[in-house]
């Protein structure tokens, strides 16, 4: 089911809606929200009408996660980004702080209603619709994480079930009492959930689950984690992409070739990283349409993607990100001088089932970046299991690394973003 009135317009008119929504927002901040009005102006747009065309976006300044931080560390507690009084925002969050301070955001209530549009075309794309029961194992603090989620699948007629405060155990049987029929969180922790499952002898393939959706790691795009997940919880697996300061604002159709970006709420750009200039393959840029309370125009996410314009399969028009988010550029490791995204290492690891948890732990050598792979294997041998995961990494990566077997129980569970890469001066 998706909106072909919306997803399937022709690209050139899609185009011409993004280009009237882009003024509009331009006439909307420039004047009355002090960051966009001074980095603006600093940049020579000193009217909304001086924006005459693409040229002159594509001229507009690039915003860093940093300016964002400085920001706020210069008008605490919420920046600058405002372009009303505080009184018109309803919600606050933040973003996970896995990547340094956390930044914070102001919703209005046309923001949040925003947030909760774009999900809706996220969990359709998976096939969820109004009857299901749609689980969200999550502690709803102050990250935004699934908040927007649980109010998407409240928006498009679903039942929403919240499982806040709660251990992995009470949400099985919380999930098995409701009749839970899709889960929503991140990609490691339905795997956590089905280890813990069969921990206590249940079986997440008889909860009645039958999709399953997942964002803020690259997991459900990794062919061999999306298998296992599925295998897991006897579903169908959907990746997602979204951002705190950005949107939800990617996702899969049934065809699941790489993620459409929701090019009727975001402008989508890539650029190579280094030059700053337009490249099939390199760094995503975004702007968001639908956000004019505390909008980013031009954000660099950090994520390395690959766009393509070939029409899929399933009639949506909007373009799409082969292969999902390839990796985080600033999570990119050079092993003798190999670059290698964790992800991918992430993708030959998971092929082997008898892994449960791993860990790639990085630590200087001299001049060099080295890395060894941690794993925890369950009911096999663990160092016929390490030969096979070293001889894969060899064989797909070209990378020879040390993989040891860690204790079972021993490496940590995520419930939200997973951190398996760990830096340390040197190995014990
Ligand atoms: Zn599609």
């Amino acid at each position: 089911m998706f909106d072909r009135a919306v997803e399937s317009r022709a690209p050139e008119l899609l185009l011409d809606d993004r280009w009237r929504r882009l003024q509009a927002l331009v006439r909307e901040t420039l004047g009355s929200n002090p960051f966009w009005t001074s980095r603006w102006r600093a940049a020579g747009l000193m009217r909304a009408d001086d924006l005459a065309d693409w040229d002159d976006f594509r001229r507009l300044p690039l915003l860093r996660k940093s300016d964002l931080v400085n920001d706020q560390a210069t008008h605490p507690p919420f920046g600058s980004n405002l372009t009303y009084p505080p009184e018109r925002y309803v919600r606050v969050h933040q973003t996970s702080g896995t990547s340094g301070q956390p930044i914070r955001w102001l919703e209005t209530q046309a923001s949040w209603d925003w947030w909760a549009r774009c999900w809706g075309f996220v969990l359709a794309a998976a096939g969820v619709a109004p009857g299901d029961r749609v689980y969200f194992p999550f502690s709803f603090g102050l990250f935004v994480g699934f908040w927007a989620g649980f109010e998407g699948a409240r928006a498009l007629g679903a039942l929403a079930i919240p499982g806040g405060g709660q251990d992995s155990v009470t949400r099985l049987h919380a999930m098995q009492a409701l009749g839970a029929t899709a889960l929503v969180c991140t990609p490691s922790y339905a795997l956590h959930l089905v280890e813990t499952a069969r921990e206590r002898r249940l079986d997440p393939t008889k909860l009645g689950v039958r999709v399953t959706v997942h964002a803020g790691e690259p997991g459900a795009g990794i062919p061999a984690v999306r298998a296992r997940i599925e295998a897991g919880w006897g579903a169908r697996a959907f990746d997602h992409a979204g951002m705190t300061e950005v949107g939800a604002y990617g996702y899969e159709c049934a065809e699941q070739a790489g993620l459409h970006v929701n090019e009727s709420e975001f402008i989508a750009e890539v650029l190579d990283p280094e030059t700053l200039t337009p490249a099939p393959e390199g760094e995503l840029v975004l702007t968001n349409l639908g956000r004019p309370g505390s909008p980013v125009v031009r954000y660099r996410t950090g994520d390395r993607v690959r766009l393509t314009e070939t029409p899929c399969a399933c009639g949506r028009t909007f373009r799409r990100l082969e292969g999902g988010i390839l990796g985080r550029l600033d999570d990119m490791l050079i092993i003798r001088g190999v670059n290698v995204f964790p992800s991918a290492i992430e993708g030959i690891v998971r092929r082997f089932p008898a892994i449960d948890e791993f860990q790639i732990e990085v630590f200087r050598n001299g001049e060099l970046e080295e890395a060894r792979v941690l794993i925890e294997a369950r009911d096999a041998d663990g160092r016929a299991v390490c030969r096979g995961v070293q001889e894969a990494l060899r064989a797909s990566l070209g990378l020879r690394l040390e993989v040891v077997a860690a204790a079972p129980r021993t490496l940590p569970r995520f419930e939200l973003k997973a951190r398996r890469v760990v830096r340390r001066d040197r190995l014990t």
